[in-house]
């Protein structure tokens, strides 16, 4: 059983200062729902982050939030990053990253565009299935690769598990068969799952990748890359590690496991971004199915399709600011505005909103910069995709 620090909480954020975030999207004007992002806020959680990764390099999940303004500035920081796909590749590289700072961290390539990244210089790839070794080793032909190992027991709010990674044995059978095939094997990497709000949370996973590490080295594997993946958390309400702490907590439980590893990557997305936004919608329409219903319906600009798909299971809970905060509250179902009835974000466990509430009033919606934008759905229903602006 984890025992969980139950000390090292973050400080409740300081609601009576407004950030510079929260101001901007409080007076500015907006015609669509718009997510705002600071980017000074990102580089502050950098290095935060970074702070306690220590030695760790970090490789920025790029699929959390690709914004241009972003990624320009972690290349002036010295971030490397993770693509899933040449899309994102060129991404980067457009925003000013080398190839030797990328690496093509998707389980799961066309054989076409592991050609075409090799072609660009991505020299750094994952794998966690022979077919993609091979796919890997025709078109990239002697590149380094790491193997992805898949993580059981997640104790995250949104669990990365089963679609990823394979077994220890497994494991163990594709670092000989990348040798075999003139590929140079260099570790593992696991994810923890996404939003694993304390770094305690971690160690089931270390323990059992750690174990896995020491029968790659005794098979005479010289492993010399461990990727931690990402998890760190973001503030949605429920108590979390401040990022530095966190990340300090990570690493010296690996540490403790695994000893002098020459090289580890971390690759935090939500934790790194999703702090630095701010989503801006409103309040379209409110009412009550009957009257002697219990709870209102809000129904907001912005939905599931919108940008807020990570309410699917009402996993990830975000907080909502309106000028009326203060007056008295009531619970309430929360909506997106598409004709589809999925497009509910909030239901099971209702969200206390105020009872002044009506539609046309501003809604900020907090701690929404990592999937969110890149979430939302063309033009679903006609709604046009969630506006980004950084300031
Ligand atoms: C999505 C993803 C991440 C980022 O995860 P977060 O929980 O957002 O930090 C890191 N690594 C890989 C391989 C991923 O797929």
């Amino acid at each position: 059983m984890t025992v969980l620090n139950a000390g090292a909480v973050a400080p409740t954020p300081d609601f009576a200062v407004p950030s510079r975030l929260e101001t901007f999207c409080r007076t500015a004007a907006f015609d669509r729902p718009t997510l705002v992002l600071d980017v000074d806020r990102m580089e502050a959680q950098y290095h935060a982050l970074k702070t306690g990764l220590g030695r760790a390099d970090i490789h920025y999940a790029v699929k959390a939030n690709p914004h241009p303004a972003l990624l320009r500035r972690l290349v002036q920081l010295g971030a490397n990053f993770d693509a899933a796909s040449t899309g994102e590749i060129a991404q980067c590289l457009e925003a000013g990253a080398t190839p030797d700072r990328i690496s093509f961290g998707n389980t799961i390539k066309r054989a076409r565009d592991i050609a075409w990244a090799h072609e660009r210089g991505i020299t750094l790839f994952a794998a966690d299935a022979e077919e993609e070794l091979e796919k890997i080793a025709a078109h990239a032909p002697g590149a380094q690769v790491y193997v992805r190992v898949i993580v059981e027991q997640s104790m995250a709010d949104w669990p990365l598990t089963r679609k990823f990674g394979c077994d220890a044995g497994t494991a163990l059978h594709l670092l000989d068969a990348a040798k075999g095939l003139g590929l140079e094997p260099l570790g593992l990497s696991f994810h923890v799952g996404s939003q694993t709000r304390q770094s305690a949370m971690w160690a089931p996973t270390l323990d059992a990748v750690a174990a896995l590490w020491t029968r790659a080295r005794e098979a005479g594997h010289a492993l010399t890359l461990l990727n931690i993946g990402g998890g760190f958390p973001a503030f949605y309400g429920e108590p979390i590690e401040a990022p530095t702490d966190y990340a300090a907590g990570v690493m010296a439980m690996v540490h403790e496991r695994f000893g002098h590893v020459p090289r580890i990557m971390a690759e935090p997305g939500r934790g790194l971004v999703a702090e630095a936004g701010m989503i801006v919608a409103e309040v379209v329409l409110t009412s009550r199915k009957s009257e002697r219903d219990l709870h209102r319906w809000v129904y907001l600009s912005v939905g599931r399709f919108s940008g807020l798909a990570e309410t699917e299971g009402e996993a990830i809970r975000y907080q909502f600011l309106t000028d009326r905060d203060g007056d008295p509250t009531g619970p309430c179902i929360v909506a997106g505005p598409s004709c589809d009835s999925a497009d509910v974000l909030y239901e099971k466990r209702p969200v206390q909103l105020p009872l002044t509430l009506r539609a046309g009033d501003r809604v900020l919606i907090r701690n929404t910069g990592a999937y969110t934008s890149t979430y939302s759905s063309v033009c679903f229903n006609g709604f046009p995709p969630l506006d980004v602006v950084a300031i």
